[in-house]
């Protein structure tokens, strides 16, 4: 992969803006990361997802995620509303087609927080999507985020956590990693990374 960025500005499927996806196992830190990110760079797009998944308390519908039902979601998949779709954790995600689309005519960066599945699904589209994984220091660390969030039952906190250790068994597939130890420092490894790429000076890859 260049490190020039002329990548970026050949593709001609989406030259005019850049995908950014940040994807990472649950309690990561991706969405306290990815709101930062959109604090920080409000001229970005961040693509809501529709999810099937109940709100959780504090979410709002439209800025955290579009709640639909499930027979709505699955109409969608058949209407082709979809640019990539996935279940996860027993609920369907999807990222809208024409959001992207748009998005990317109009010459804006977008941001996606979908997990490793629809990464892979979204590069096949957009082959030059900057990926980001975001890993926990540890997975006892991952734990301890998850149940001190206290929105997750025990059952959930277990199948989150065996899908983190098959999640974080891909992070070879995304071109860059960073370990969310220490938010602060993370937060400004995020920024100090996607600045780069808007300013054509893309920083070195994920080994
Ligand atoms: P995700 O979106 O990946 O599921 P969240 O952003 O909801 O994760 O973070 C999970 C929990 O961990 C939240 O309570 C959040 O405040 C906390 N958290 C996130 N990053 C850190 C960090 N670097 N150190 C300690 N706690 C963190
Ligand atoms: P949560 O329910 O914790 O918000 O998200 C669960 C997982 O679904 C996370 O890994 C998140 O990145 C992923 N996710 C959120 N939106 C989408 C989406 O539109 N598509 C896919 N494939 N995954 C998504």
């Amino acid at each position: 992969m260049s490190s020039s960025g002329a990548i970026l500005e050949s593709s001609p499927s989406h030259a005019k803006g850049r995908i950014f996806i940040v994807s990472a196992p649950s309690g990561a830190g991706k969405t306290t990361l990815c709101q930062a990110i959109r604090r920080h760079f409000p001229d970005m797009l961040y693509s809501v997802s529709h999810t099937t998944r109940p709100p959780r308390p504090g979410e709002i519908q439209g800025t955290d995620y579009h709640f639909i039902g499930k027979e709505e979601f699955i109409h969608l998949i058949d209407s082709g509303n979809w640019a990539e779709w996935a279940e996860v954790h027993g609920n369907y995600y999807g990222t809208s087609a024409s959001f992207l689309d748009q998005g990317l005519e109009a010459g804006k960066d977008i941001l996606l927080d979908i997990d490793v599945q629809g990464m892979l699904k979204i590069l096949k589209k957009y082959p030059s999507s900057i990926t980001v994984f975001i890993r926990p220091p540890s997975l006892e660390t991952l734990r301890d985020r998850l149940e001190s969030r206290g929105t997750d039952k025990p059952d959930i906190i277990e199948t989150r956590m065996i899908n983190a250790k098959k999640e974080m068994a891909q992070a070879h597939r995304y071109r860059h990693v960073i370990v969310n130890d220490d938010l602060e420092l993370a937060t400004r490894e995020l920024i100090l990374l996607i600045d780069s790429y808007r300013q054509n000076r893309p920083i070195t890859r994920n080994p």
